[in-house]
């Protein structure tokens, strides 16, 4: 799930990319997936440039955070004043968003014996698969006092090693991560930790976001920038399977306003207490979620997308 997103910028590292160095390119503005430097602006927030490269779709924060910098922002949500209320409060949002996005995951694990979930949050995606018989679950949550929740919910073993320096004693059928792609810094080194996590025939479950590039800064609300430093354009999932040898064996791409609209998604607050007070009206208010739907849909729909993808490597020997 997000975290906080009031860590500021200062701590950011810049990756640099040496051909690009060599050459005198500005190195912030190179896509850190594809190496291109044919990037432009898109829009910032929090007073940070997404760009989006044009060869492989990527949007990226600019400048793009070195692994470990990353680890220690998310890490230090915590810091942020995450009391045991906040983590309820994100407890409670995880049921709500897991009352609607749990079937299609629960599909996904049938038969599963070893489960991980990257990004536990306060556990609760854990929680629900306890229910499933003879699967062993396990997580991963960066944030100790959200670790702590979660030990606690899930009933499971919670580790707060990065994902991508996190030696298993097992493999897992299936490793799911949720609304937390955006947050982690090195493709490489999380599809080769995904390779070496999964057993044979295992596969990976995720939920994340998709945009096309005419998205608009006001297409959602917060972005999260920059503690999400990338979002997946509509051309870029492709390239990471091709490139990382893995295959999209499923990929269902939900309009985001076909998801902001649904009461349940009102029903989640944040921190924002007037952005509360403008979800409570909207619930109360006759006809007002559909009405803002339509209005939503003419100015900015076709351009932002929640998907639900799952992906299998390709073995050796294929
Ligand atoms: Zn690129």
């Amino acid at each position: 799930m997000s975290s906080a997103n009031h860590i500021r910028i200062s701590g950011i590292a810049r990756s640099l990319p040496k051909s690009a160095t060599a050459k005198g390119i500005d190195a912030a503005k190179v896509c850190p997936l594809c190496g291109s430097h044919e990037t432009r602006f898109a829009f910032a927030e929090n007073h940070v440039a997404l760009r989006t490269c044009c060869h492989c779709d990527l949007f990226f924060v600019s400048p793009y955070p070195a692994s470990e910098s990353q680890h220690v922002r998310v890490a230090s949500g915590s810091q942020a004043e995450i009391e045991i209320l906040d983590l309820q409060r994100r407890y409670q949002g995880e049921k709500l968003y897991y009352g609607r996005h749990f079937p299609l995951i629960a599909e996904e694990c049938t038969g599963a014996k070893f489960l991980l979930d990257v990004g536990c949050g306060a556990g609760h995606l854990l929680e629900r698969l306890a229910s499933q018989p003879g699967l062993y679950r396990a997580g991963i949550e960066l944030n100790p006092q959200a670790a702590q929740f979660a030990r606690r919910t899930a009933g499971c073993e919670i580790i707060e090693t990065p994902f991508e320096k996190f030696q298993a004693a097992r493999r897992f059928d299936v490793i799911t991560l949720i609304n937390v792609f955006s947050h982690i810094p090195s493709f490489e080194r999380m599809f080769y930790a995904l390779r070496e996590s999964l057993q044979p025939g295992g596969k990976v479950v995720l939920r994340t976001t998709e945009m096309a590039p005419n998205v608009h800064r006001w297409s959602q609300l917060h972005w999260g920038i920059p503690d999400d430093i990338h979002f997946l354009g509509l051309r870029t999932l492709d390239l990471l399977a091709q490139k990382y040898g893995f295959t999209v064996t499923r990929r269902i791409c939900t309009p985001y306003d076909d998801e902001l609209f649904l009461p349940s998604r009102w029903r989640q607050t944040g921190r924002s207490r007037l952005v509360n007070l403008a979800k409570i009206a909207g619930l109360r208010t006759p006809f007002a979620l559909p009405a803002l739907k339509k209005l939503y849909t003419r100015t900015f729909g076709g351009r932002l997308f929640l998907s639900f993808i799952v992906l299998r490597p390709i073995s050796n020997g294929n």
